[in-house]
């Protein structure tokens, strides 16, 4: 995960971890490698540079250059910013309501149906939990089928409505259901499409307002790089989210959307898949994050 961005900051922090003095020229070329690294990561220019800015002022403030050990506080400082670009504490799930309503948002492929599965899952072995999963696309019956597939994997109820083409109605038939079977967990699995379009964000939207859910999450491919940005904009100026899910992170992704969603959109990463399978479900620790790409 983040091999690249690892391997690039691990190289700009190196030559300041060798001193036992350091130069405010040595801290700017370093800064200006950090800078590039971020941005080969598909990091926003703004936001690289915002932190690049940031890490130079708490130097300055700090005294870096006059410490005792200054690599190891620049190595610090870095990290600490890291952490609180990618979010700070981690914010779990609000699941207060009778049932907690959860809804699933995100483009087509982004793993909405995956992770709808993975989350029931892991609510499920949380005991308390029963959870009841909802197919909410009426445009496509393989995505019902496939919702159904994974309840049947990992032995939760799904409810869907093959000739229903109101997702509505649907969603508010499943949190009925719900109730009606002792589910304290709805989680309801919505259609995306390829690209933003409106008739999506009008649909989401409708769906949202109708059910008032505890939780709206919005799901997007970390692959997807600086786009990821974008997309999760475009869904929360109509949802306001309540958290994000940061999809495939276990491949090749370079981390741009990990490191820059939470400062453009304001809302915290709650988990990440690292996997097809229904285990591949990590709930998200910005600093362990933090540790991991900088070693
Ligand atoms: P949806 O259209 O948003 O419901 O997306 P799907 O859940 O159908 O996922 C699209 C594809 O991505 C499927 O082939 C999934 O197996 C795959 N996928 C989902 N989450 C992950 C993940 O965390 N890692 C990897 N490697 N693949 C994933």
């Amino acid at each position: 995960m983040f091999n690249n961005l690892s391997e690039k900051l691990d190289k700009a922090l190196h030559v300041l971890k060798g001193h036992g003095s350091i130069t405010e020229v040595n801290v700017a070329e370093t800064l200006k490698e950090v800078r590039r690294a971020l941005l080969d990561a598909d990091v926003n220019f703004k936001i690289a540079k915002e932190f690049t800015n940031r890490v130079k002022e708490k130097a300055l403030g700090q005294n870096v250059l006059t410490s005792l050990q200054p690599g190891q506080l620049m190595v610090k400082l870095v990290k600490d910013e890291l952490t609180e670009l990618m979010g700070g504490d981690v914010e779990g799930l609000n699941l207060t309501g009778t049932p907690s309503i959860i809804l699933m948002s995100g483009l087509q492929g982004s793993g909405k149906t995956t992770f709808s599965g993975k989350l029931a899952n892991y609510l499920k072995n949380k005991k308390t939990k029963k959870p009841l999963l909802v197919a909410c696309d009426v445009y496509r019956p393989a995505a019902v089928d496939q919702l159904h597939v994974v309840g049947d994997q990992i032995k939760v109820e799904v409810f869907s409505d093959k000739g229903n083409t109101d997702p509505v109605a649907i969603a508010q038939a499943g949190i009925a259901h719900a109730k009606a079977n002792g589910h304290n967990v709805v989680i309801i699995d919505t259609a995306g499409r390829l690209a933003v379009d409106e008739a999506m964000m009008t649909e989401i939207s409708n769906i949202h307002k109708a059910i008032q859910p505890q939780e709206t999450l919005f799901v997007v491919d970390s692959m997807t790089g600086q786009d990821a940005v974008n997309t999760a904009k475009a869904f929360n100026d109509v949802l306001n989210f309540d958290g994000v899910i940061l999809t495939k992170l276990d491949g090749d992704t370079r981390g741009g959307a990990a490191i820059s969603i939470k400062s453009v959109v304001n809302k915290p990463i709650k988990f990440i898949g690292t996997g097809e399978k229904m285990e591949a479900i990590d709930v998200f620790y910005p600093s362990r994050m933090a540790d991991r790409i900088l070693g």
